[in-house]
């Protein structure tokens, strides 16, 4: 692996921290070190923002035309293809994901940096029919320095997300990945360098949260944040934007739910339910966590899916099961107390998946639980566990349906399952959410696709054209030429 862990990247060099500081990262399939970070702080931060600055002011960066942006990300995006195995090896070490669902990864990752490729000189401008004599003109600009926190449970694809937008419209990125997670981005990082971009373009500082990342959201030099992660922190870094009148995008967490009516095709539905749970061992932010289900068809659709849960199977990497462990003692601690709390609280579990022989025991793992009838008042039916726990809450008729597919603070993605095709296209009105599936779920990587919640789940959109919009500022010009 020709990873340099305990350094920054910034200018397009490897920096060591200025004060020298670097912090353990383990492997969640053993529970044991296997490296080094650079422990990041203010002045690290700083040196990468003023980098960023540099290459967006002055450097060879800020002169690219959008069409060389455009070669830079497709050429970025065939170098991940052609180094896709060792980049998923380094990934499943990393984070514990299945060895295919890290590979999956990658192939989302070089997506992101190719479609983002061929957007980035089709970010057209307007002109306005005005007053006579006068011409006026809208043009997307770039916002200068971005900034971008990312969390741990898709470091690679999270990375393509939010830097090929961003870098398509021209702006500088300082990018503070996750500490749980990070040795993707620093390899990454070098690959974009050979692919031509200029130094500066893309720094990454690798730090705490607390100290790394609140300097990136504070710091002056930064013109846009755009932050992955808890509503908790989400909340903290809008408050640090507004200290120095900037936006951002927030994409936070999510409760989703499945809404499962009586007329539903279960053979087509339930394993994609299962799948929507138990992918990245339920860590992920757009997670299927709540099943709502009609009352006349609850006992058949609970029988159901009880069978295809429990065989689920959870191992390490190379094993390539269903799931894998969780990121980090701490998470798998708060996603077991989940499932202990909600069993100490009489809910009935309707199936468990299968720890496989073999795995190691000081590895993060937990047994997939689904639980079922749930109370509508109990805290797994409306609170994010962020693991493979899935809940099952009947619903009397349509209207009862809605109340409750909208009875959390979340509204990320939600899935309608149904063949009746007027009530189809009632929900998807209804339902408070960024994305509403019907008949399906996730359906792909989706990187085409506008992705984004409202309340707890965030504002502003990623992926899509939509993600070239809030990388970019409007201006509006007025030529008086009468
Ligand atoms: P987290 O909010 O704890 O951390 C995310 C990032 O924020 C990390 O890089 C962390 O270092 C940084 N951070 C933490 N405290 C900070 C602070 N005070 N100032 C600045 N930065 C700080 O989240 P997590 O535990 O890494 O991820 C889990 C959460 O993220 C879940 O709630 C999940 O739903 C959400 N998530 C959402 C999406 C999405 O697209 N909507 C994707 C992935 C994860």
């Amino acid at each position: 692996m020709k990873i340099d862990f305990t350094r920054n990247f910034i200018g397009g060099a490897w920096v060591d921290p200025v004060e020298g500081a670097t912090m353990p990262v383990y492997e969640p399939a053993t529970g044991k070190p296997f490296g080094s970070i650079a422990d990041s702080g203010i002045a690290d931060v700083d040196l990468a923002v003023v980098a960023a600055r540099k290459a967006y002011d002055d450097g060879a960066w800020g002169r690219t035309t959008a069409t060389e942006r455009g070669r830079m990300l497709t050429r970025f995006a065939e170098l991940i293809l052609g180094n896709a195995s060792e980049l998923s090896a380094i990934e499943a070490k990393d984070t514990g994901k299945p060895k295919s669902v890290a590979d999956a990864d990658f192939v989302a990752l070089a997506r992101y940096f190719e479609f983002y490729g061929g957007a980035a000189d089709k970010l057209h401008g307007e002109v306005i029919p005005y007053l006579n004599g006068y011409h006026v003109g809208v043009l997307h600009e770039p916002h200068g320095v971005t900034g971008h926190i990312l969390p741990w449970n898709y470091p690679a694809q999270m990375f393509g997300r939010t830097l090929a937008p961003s870098l398509a419209v021209g702006n500088a990125t300082v990018l503070k990945p996750a500490e749980d997670a990070c040795a993707s981005s620093l390899r990454l990082v070098e690959l974009a360098a050979e692919a031509g971009f200029p130094e500066g373009s893309i720094n990454v500082v690798t730090g705490k949260g607390h100290t790394a990342g609140a300097a990136l959201a504070s710091h002056h030099g930064v013109d846009f944040m755009s932050f992955t992660g808890s509503p908790e922190v989400g909340q903290i870094i809008q408050k640090l934007c507004a200290d120095h009148y900037i936006s951002c995008t927030l994409e936070l967490g999510g409760k989703s739910p499945h809404l499962v009516f009586a007329d539903a095709d279960l053979d087509a539905a339930i394993p994609v339910i299962v799948k929507a749970i138990i992918q990245n061992s339920g860590q992920t932010c757009s997670a299927g966590s709540r099943v709502l289900v009609e009352k006349a068809i609850y006992d058949k659709f609970a029988a159901r899916l009880a069978d295809a849960f429990a065989k689920v199977r959870v191992g390490s990497p190379e094993m390539d099961l269903d799931c894998g462990p969780i990121i980090t003692a701490k998470q798998q601690k708060r996603v077991q107390g989940f499932i202990d709390r909600a069993r100490e609280d009489g809910i009935a579990v309707l199936a468990e998946g299968q720890l496989a022989d073999g795995i190691a025991a000081d590895g993060y793992y937990v047994k997939p639980t689904v639980f079922g009838p749930v109370p509508r008042a109990n805290v797994i039916a409306s609170e994010e566990v962020f693991g493979p726990v899935l809940t099952v809450l009947p619903f009397e008729d349509e209207a009862d349906a809605v109340r409750l597919a909208n009875a959390t603070d979340y509204g990320l993605v939600a899935a309608v399952w149904t063949r009746d095709g007027a009530r189809q296209m009632r929900l998807v009105k209804r339902i408070r959410s960024g994305q509403v599936f019907v008949n399906c779920y996730g359906a792909g990587a989706g990187i085409e696709l506008p992705f984004g919640g409202s309340g707890k789940s965030g504002h502003g959109r990623e992926k899509g054209f939509a993600a070239l919009h809030d990388f970019s500022k409007t201006k509006t010009m007025v030529i008086n030429h009468g």
